[in-house]
This record gives structure tokens, C-alpha cells and sequence, in this order.
């Protein structure tokens, strides 16, 4: 019989849940023994975990955040981090590890990988979709519908005051949330770290085209999507700035971690229970150390080291600009 543990890192996810159920009952039906380590990383170093069973993992697919808790872990970026790590996984007796997180999760995975003789397998978890290998992450769905239901609000306000707004979505280094956000929201803008090579221009092109669209039409409401962190300025430094060069009222709307939680959509339990039994299978079959995802709607597997490569992620949401005929100042193309 094999043991075989699950963790959760990083930022929580809508559909970690889900993963959790999927990988335990998957597990229990090979009779396995299933524990779960609490609050990611650190639960680890400090062997605190719980047993798993199906009745734990019970109705637990339909709520947002995780049940064995998330959580930084910043002991794993120390030398001593990851080999207290696999020194517990061996005292324990655990044949595999499931991490669910993001690329940064998976560093701490690859940190442990030398000194542990067994096997750590990872499901990509994270609203950000910022993991080389997968179209889409766990919890990506669920944040840009979050986002879109408060953008679409805010676009109510916008319409009834004539007013421009700045919407700031998460996404830390990536632009993916803003972006189909935007789309789906038909924003005026969106500004992500991607699409600018130089500052100063990009903002100066925005300016103009926020000058042009108003002086076309001043009754129209115009909303510009944010990256968090795409620029050096705020997004209330952002909306000042478009209000006193523009000479019109702009406001800034944060949308901060509303993003991060809430039940996950169907796409995510979806997503989260298909990969969950796929990375149990891939532990019977004892293929180290990768990440399953989802690419073109087939199942697939990623050395876990290659889970950070941001070239071809932003290959990928360039086109995605590009289809929904974004031009890469980030404005849409006027038809
Ligand atoms: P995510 O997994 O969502 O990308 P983080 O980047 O915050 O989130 O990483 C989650 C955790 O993974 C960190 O708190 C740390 O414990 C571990 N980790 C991240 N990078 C490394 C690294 N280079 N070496 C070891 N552990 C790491």
C-alpha cells in the first residue's frame, strides 16, 4: 500500500477544494492512506497534517479556499528548508507528494527533489494562470468571473456619471486576469506589464486616446482594466493623472481579494477533479516529478521545472490580445 500526501501553496484558489476531493477518493480507491498537510509548506516542515478520508473530503467541492489551508512558507527558501522537508517525507513513509499551487510551489517542489527519494507530483492552482504547460490553472475561472460581475457593476456607475474608471484586477506578473477580463467586459483598455515596453509612451498614447474618445463622445463611459503592478504608478496615481490631463472625472476601484475567493464555477470543479485523478494515476504509473495540466482540452503532463518558463505564456497572451483585436497599446481596435 502506498501513503501518499497533499498539500496546498501559495495564493488559495477556487478549486483547491475540489483538487483535494479528487486526489483523496482517486487515492482511497487504490487503497492508499491519504493525509494532507496544513498550511502548505509549513505544515510540512512542522508535521502538522491530518488524515484523509472520504468523509473529510465530503461536499467540500463546492467552497471556495481549501480545507488544508494555503500559506507562504518562507523557511522553504532557506538551504535547510527543503532537506527538513524530504527528511520528514521520508520519516512519515510518504511514497508521494500532490502539491497544489502555482510555479512557485513547484520551485519549492524542485528544492526538494534532490534529497527525497520519492515522488512529488503538482496540480496547477492559482487564479493566476501563470503556469507554463496549462491553458488554464485551477481558480482562474472562477477569479475572472468574480471580476466581471464587479466590473460590470462599476461600469453602471461609469455609465450613470459619465465617469472613466481604473479597475485594478490581481494577477501579480501577469496580465492573463486583466485581459479576459477586459474582453469580456468589452473594456475601452487594459494595461498589463506585457504590452509595454516603454512607460512614459504607453501612458502618453493612453492619455490621447482617452482625449479622443471623450472629445468624440463625452456621454460614453470608459472603463480601463489594470494589472496589478503593470505600472510604476498606482492605480489611484493612474486616475488622477487621466483626470487632471484629460480635464474629466476619473476614479480608481480596486477589486483586491474578492478575487481570490467564493465557490468555485463549474469549470473549475471540473478542471480541478480531472486533474486531481489524473495525478493519482500518474503516481501508480511513477512518473516523477511533473505537473499535469490542460492543453488544447487533452490532459498533459510538464517536467515540473519547466512550470515557470514565462516565454511561452506570453506568447500565448499576446494572441489572445490579438484575436479579440486588442492592438498592443492595449486599446481595442475601433471597427
Ligand atoms: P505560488 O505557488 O502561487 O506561485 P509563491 O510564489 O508565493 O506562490 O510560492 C509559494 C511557496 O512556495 C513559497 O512561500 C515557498 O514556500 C515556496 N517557494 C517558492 N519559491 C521557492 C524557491 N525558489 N525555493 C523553495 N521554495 C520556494
Amino acid at each position: 500500500m502506498k501513503k501518499v500526501a497533499i498539500l496546498t501553496s501559495g495564493g488559495d484558489a477556487p478549486g483547491m477544494n475540489a483538487a483535494i476531493r479528487a486526489i483523496t477518493l482517486q487515492a482511497l480507491h487504490f487503497n492508499w492512506q491519504v493525509i494532507g498537510f496544513n498550511a502548505g509548506y509549513n505544515g510540512l516542515l512542522n508535521k502538522d497534517y491530518q488524515l484523509l478520508d472520504s468523509y473529510s473530503v465530503n461536499d467540500i467541492i463546492r467552497y471556495g479556499g481549501t480545507i488544508l489551508k494555503s500559506a507562504r512558507c518562507s523557511a522553504m527558501k532557506t538551504p535547510e528548508g527543503p532537506i527538513l522537508a524530504a527528511k520528514v517525507l521520508a520519516e512519515l513513509n510518504i511514497d508521494c507528494l500532490f502539491v497544489v499551487g502555482g510555479d512557485g510551489s513547484f520551485r519549492g517542489a524542485c528544492a526538494i527533489a534532490p534529497h527525497y527519494k520519492g515522488n512529488i507530483i503538482g496540480l496547477p492552482g492559482t487564479i493566476d494562470n501563470d503556469v507554463n504547460g496549462t491553458d488554464q490553472t485551477i481558480g482562474f475561472a472562477t477569479a475572472i468571473d468574480t471580476a466581471i460581475d464587479a466590473i460590470d457593476k462599476i461600469r453602471d456607475t461609469a455609465n450613470a456619471f459619465e465617469r472613466i474608471f481604473v479597475v485594478e484586477v490581481m494577477g501579480r506578473d501577469c496580465g492573463f486576469i486583466a485581459i479576459e477580463s477586459a474582453i469580456a467586459c468589452g473594456a475601452e483598455q487594459v494595461i498589463c506589464k506585457e504590452i509595454i515596453d516603454n512607460e512614459t509612451s504607453f501612458i502618453n498614447r493612453l492619455l490621447s486616446a482617452i482625449k479622443q474618445s471623450v472629445s468624440e463622445n463625452s456621454r460614453q463611459s470608459y472603463v480601463i482594466v489594470l494589472a496589478e503592478h503593470a505600472l510604476s504608478m498606482s492605480a489611484h496615481a493612474l486616475s488622477e493623472l487621466i483626470a487632471t490631463r484629460c480635464n474629466i472625472d476619473c476614479r480608481a476601484a480596486i477589486l483586491g481579494y474578492i478575487q481570490r475567493g467564493g465557490s468555485p464555477v463549474a469549470e473549475d470543479r471540473i478542471l480541478a477533479t480531472q486533474l486531481g485523478i489524473a495525478a493519482v494515476n500518474l503516481a501508480l504509473e511513477n512518473q516523477k516529478m511533473v505537473m499535469v495540466g490542460k492543453r488544447n482540452g487533452k490532459l498533459v503532463t510538464v517536467p515540473l521545472a519547466e512550470t515557470n518558463l514565462k516565454n511561452e505564456q506570453n506568447k500565448q497572451l499576446i494572441q489572445r490580445l490579438n484575436q479579440f483585436n486588442f492592438n498592443l497599446s492595449g486599446r481595442i481596435n475601433q471597427h
